[in-house]
């Protein structure tokens, strides 16, 4: 069933429904910035910032795959994407030490507690936006 959409060939029906997740994202996002640029009287956008966190269900490469199909033909169309990660991190309930998630497979390095509370990772936001 592999074949070209978007520039991008689904090898799974898994593959291309977390795709088509990304792709909806990326489209709200050139709306919202597209809508901020106008707001704020801008023409062009240099480029466009965005924070993901590690443990968020937004898979960057998706983002940056899906991107230039999302801007083609809007204001954005020659706006850069950067995107910038976020550590997930947690904070054992047992012992109170705060540690990366994702480094630690989940477990606290400390006691090996599985007891934790997220602070951060889950975030996606549009961080910045440049103007030309
Ligand atoms: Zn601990």
């Amino acid at each position: 069933m592999a074949g070209f959409e978007l520039g991008v060939v689904y090898v799974t029906k898994d593959e291309r429904r977390v795709q088509l997740h990304e792709l909806s994202i990326v489209f709200a996002v050139v709306r919202t910035v597209e809508r901020l640029a106008k707001q704020n009287g801008l023409t062009k956008i240099d480029t466009l910032v965005l924070q993901i966190g590690e443990l968020s269900s937004v898979v960057p490469r998706y983002i940056e795959e899906c991107y230039p199909a999302a801007v083609h033909g809007t204001m954005m169309q020659d706006t850069t994407l950067r995107i910038e990660m976020l550590p997930g991190n947690a904070m054992c309930k047992q012992c109170k030490k705060a540690f990366n998630l994702i480094k630690n497979d989940g477990r606290c390095p400390d006691c090996g507690s599985k007891d934790c509370e997220i602070l951060s990772g889950k975030e996606f936001m549009i961080k910045e936006i440049v103007a030309c």
